[in-house]
């Protein structure tokens, strides 16, 4: 079931659920891609009809933000949980790890990728890590190549947004994957080279200002997040 904050359809459900489901369209037949939008991003959807049709095109869409559960909830339609892409990615490779599924990773500076590959294949044993490439191109079409020679089934895109999302609308099929996944800056946290919240912080629902506070340039994309919270007010207010 989809629930719709501020013009973003999310799926209503738990990690465990979209861990599953990731993997079962891991296994189908045909392309799908899963996004993890944050309020940021639903912002941006509002902007960009052309990107809100692409996070509309995904098979699961994730609220990754504790905002967008705020904001569900002010709607009055909450969202079960937090499904923060980093989190889930972790479930995925878990599950690949245990069937033998390949996994390609792409995005951030180059070494990124091949420090996060060497470090998950330690901690995922029997995950098989196919191929790597850094999110800095200049053209799609040797890095579409890269992955459909690695006969990878699940391929990580880590570019941002609305890079990501856009490209794996454009190559995600070409690329011969059966499963793309929008991951924003999860390489740079599995190679170490960006650190997580600890997990009082993520329980208490403060990964952002953890973030805020390491990365102070953040504050001018987190400035909108209240904003966000007030627009989804008045939508209930106004009953919209
Ligand atoms: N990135 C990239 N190519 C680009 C722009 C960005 O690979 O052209 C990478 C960047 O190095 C970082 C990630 O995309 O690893 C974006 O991280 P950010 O923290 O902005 O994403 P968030 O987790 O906030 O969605």
């Amino acid at each position: 079931m989809r629930t719709d904050v501020l013009g973003v359809a999310f799926d209503n459900v738990t990690m465990a659920q979209a861990v599953e489901r990731g993997l079962e369209l891991a296994r189908g037949d045909g392309f799908s891609y899963v996004v993890t939008p944050n309020p940021e991003l639903v912002m941006m959807a509002r902007r960009d009809p052309a990107y809100a049709r692409a996070l509309d095109g995904a098979a699961l869409t994730l609220p990754d933000g504790i905002g967008v559960i705020y904001a569900a909830k002010i709607l009055g339609r909450p969202l079960q949980e937090r499904v923060p892409g980093v989190d889930f990615a972790c479930g995925v490779m878990e599950g690949l790890a245990r069937t033998g599924g390949r996994l390609f990773l792409l995005g951030a500076k180059p070494g990124v990728a091949q420090q996060a590959a060497d470090r998950l294949r330690s901690r995922y044993p029997g995950l098989v890590v196919c191929g790597v490439h850094d999110g800095y191109f200049q053209e799609d079409a040797p890095v579409v190549e890269a992955v459909r020679a690695s006969g990878a089934d699940v391929l990580f895109v880590c570019l941002g947004a609305p890079k990501q999302e856009n490209w794996m609308v454009q190559n995600g099929a070409a690329a011969g994957v059966r499963l793309a996944v929008g991951l924003g800056g999860s390489l740079d946290v599995f190679a170490g080279t960006v650190k997580r919240a600890p997990e009082g912080w993520q329980k208490l629902g403060l990964e952002w200002l953890y973030r805020l506070c390491k990365e102070p340039r953040r504050i001018t994309r987190m400035i909108k997040l209240p904003g966000f919270l007030c627009r989804a007010l008045w939508c209930r207010i106004r009953g919209t």
